[in-house]
């Protein structure tokens, strides 16, 4: 069976969504520690291309020079970074998830660039790979790997973005079957200034099976300059400037049949799939913005000088490098672990089963939205962070942190808001819990009886981490704990109080960041001196449970009341009991790190 190239083998499978029930182990975790010799070769390839190319053009690319960006995705093609996702029989690399990952994470030095680049490779791109006849990825595919032809994915209208299946563009099939007549507007199209070849989602139709004569979503691949196709004005932006962000009109535009994506009425699929995919790499692009954002508040508070000292020498201004620092150890952590478990799920399945390959995919659908959201919120804090760091020099266009800024906020919002993320994320639990895919049920009725049956024995933990593993294992307890006592209560009727599904999505996305720095650290230290990697775990493995404490406590105190209360929050508490880490210490210890070594790096 042919698999992907530099996909680490051996490594065992594990279930998406199983981290919430059961205790993976560090080994069977992938993190940035076990990437493979050409893993390393293609990020500093990445690298260097990123800081020797794209860095010294922002200036042309934040002006909306499009030349310049299609110019370096031309360069950037012609180091076979466009086509790490292309099969090889197509001009392609084809190489495992983790390298594209590795891809989108050290690209991410220019954020205008990064999104460009990133809607041409991922879901500019992808849509052919997966659903496109023969004909369409002979035609297309060696185009877009080279660099030659720029790809866009055009879902969203301006009255449908979340609610994307509700699109009014419409595709009507011509008598004689020869051809779809488009009519609509998209909105918010990446890269539509410039692009070459657009997925555009339509309903149309379905003539035959069981939704015959209904109208369902359709994904067409559409050239670009075809009569009655136009593309709209700039959109003015707080962030990304010197992305093409633009509208799509089409009059009365022909598409040939030989142009449908995939089959009619199955749109959603093409579009939630690339969505999985779009949403992890958005996380690693995340971490990569926000390493470099945290190297700049580094310098910056080396060099700044107030009340006769550095201002790294005060504590306040520790605790956020600190805090910097430790988000970009844990997004690593949480997002190569992620795309590592994906490369080992597909590793058992023939690389040229593009349903089998999505299948896998969607089955971490859970872990790829937790990674959006956390990644996103992450950076938003850390460019936050830096912008404080700076002063007054954070608020103005000359000093890197106001850019930094303003480009991260985006990532909140598409990609699927992390409202509709968060919402996914406690939806999928339920689901799985309710089809027994994943055993919720019983681990539930287990903790209840463990719970009614009187104090909770403390699972014992052995190794530098074990009090982090104790309190890791009382997270799973109180979600699961908590979980358990909204379903009760709601049932079925759940997903109406969004508020409740939000606070257990943010445990389950706490519980996976935690672990993922748990088990990393735990990792490293076998094999080196992790004491720094230590102390970033213990930080965050303290946060993580505030976090969850606090979102355990607001749920119960919805759900019940009175004495089921009272009962509720005595078992939370029990839960949630623990002699508190010194992040203070563990905070000055970190930045004294960083300040010692200029930059993140570990
Ligand atoms: C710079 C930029 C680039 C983009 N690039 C692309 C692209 O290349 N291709 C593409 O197809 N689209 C693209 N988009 C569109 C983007 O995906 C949408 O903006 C996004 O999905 C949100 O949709 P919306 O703007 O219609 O907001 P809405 O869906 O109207 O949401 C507004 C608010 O309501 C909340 N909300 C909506 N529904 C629910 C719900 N059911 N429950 C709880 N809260 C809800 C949202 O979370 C949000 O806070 C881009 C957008 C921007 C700004």
């Amino acid at each position: 069976m042919a698999t992907l190239a530099a996909a680490p083998a051996n490594r065992k499978v594990l279930q998406g969504g199983s981290f919430l029930i059961s205790d993976p182990a560090a080994k069977d975790c992938f993190f940035p520690e076990d990437f493979t010799e050409e893993h390393r070769q293609i990020a500093q390839t990445t690298t260097e291309f990123a800081m020797n190319e794209v860095v010294p053009m922002s200036d042309a690319i934040e002006s909306k020079d499009f030349a310049v960006t299609r110019r370096l995705i031309k360069v950037a093609s012609e180091l076979g970074l466009t086509s790490v996702d292309i099969p090889e029989e197509y001009g392609g690399l084809e190489m495992d998830k983790v390298t594209s990952a590795i891809v989108a994470d050290n690209i991410a030095r220019q954020g205008s660039f990064s999104v460009a680049f990133s809607a041409h490779v991922g879901i500019g791109t992808l849509p052919i790979v997966w659903y496109g006849t023969e004909e369409q990825k002979k035609k297309y595919l060696p185009r877009l790997a080279s660099g030659e032809w720029i790809a866009a994915y055009a879902l969203s209208e301006s009255t449908s973005g979340s609610d994307a299946l509700n699109a009014r563009t419409r595709a009507v099939l011509s008598e004689d079957g020869q051809s779809y007549t488009l009519n609509g507007e998209k909105m918010w199209i990446s890269n539509a200034g410039f692009a070459d070849l657009f997925t555009v989602f339509a309903k149309c139709e379905v003539k035959e099976g069981k939704d015959a004569g209904k109208e369902r979503l359709t994904a067409f691949l559409v050239e670009k300059g075809g009569a009655g196709f136009t593309v709209g004005k700039e959109e003015h932006k707080l962030g990304i400037r010197g992305s093409s962000t633009c509208s799509l009109i089409f009059t009365d535009c022909r598409i040939p049949v030989s142009n449908l994506l995939g089959e009619v009425g199955k749109g959603h699929h093409i579009a939630f799939n690339i969505l999985n995919v779009g949403r992890y790499k958005l996380g690693n692009a995340a971490v990569g913005a926000a390493r470099m954002t945290t190297g700049h508040g580094i310098r910056y508070a080396k060099d700044r000088q107030a009340f006769g000292k550095s201002i790294s020498e005060f504590g306040l201004v520790q605790e956020m490098l600190a805090d910097c620092a430790v988000g970009v150890f844990v997004g690593e952590a949480l997002s190569y672990r992620t795309v590592g478990m994906i490369d080992a799920a597909l590793a058992e399945v023939d690389k040229h089963d593009t349903a089998a390959i999505q299948k896998v995919i969607e089955s971490y659908a859970v872990e790829c939205s937790i990674v959006k959201v956390w990644d996103s919120e992450m950076l938003d804090r850390v460019v936050d962070d830096v912008v404080q760091i700076y002063g007054g020099y954070g608020y103005v266009e000359e000093y890197p942190a106001e850019r930094a800024y303003r480009d991260s906020r985006i990532n909140l919002i598409f990609e699927g808001t992390n409202e509709i993320n968060r919402l996914i994320i406690t939806g999928w639990l339920m689901k799985s819990a309710m089809s027994g895919k994943l055993a919720l049920m019983p681990a539930i009725q287990r903790l209840m009886e463990e719970v009614m049956a009187g104090p909770l024995e403390r699972e014992d933990h052995e190794g530098p981490l074990a009090e982090e593993h104790a309190l890791l294992a009382n997270a799973k307890k109180l979600m699961l704990f908590t979980a358990g006592a909204a379903t009760q209560r709601y049932m079925q009727q759940l997903v109406d109080q969004q508020e409740v599904m939000g606070a257990i999505a943010d445990m389950i996305i706490e519980i996976y960041a935690m672990e993922s720095a748990i088990l990393r650290a735990e990792k490293m230290s076998a094999r080196q001196n992790a004491e720094i990697p230590m102390a970033m775990a213990r930080i965050y493995a303290e946060t993580a449970m505030e976090k969850i404490e606090l979102a355990s406590r607001r749920t119960l105190a919805t759900v019940a009341e009175g004495d089921t209360l009272r009962t509720q929050l005595t078992i939370h508490r029990r839960l949630a009991k623990h002699d508190p880490a010194d992040t203070i210490s563990l905070r000055r210890q970190v930045a004294q790190h960083v300040l010692r070594t200029g930059r993140y790096a570990l």
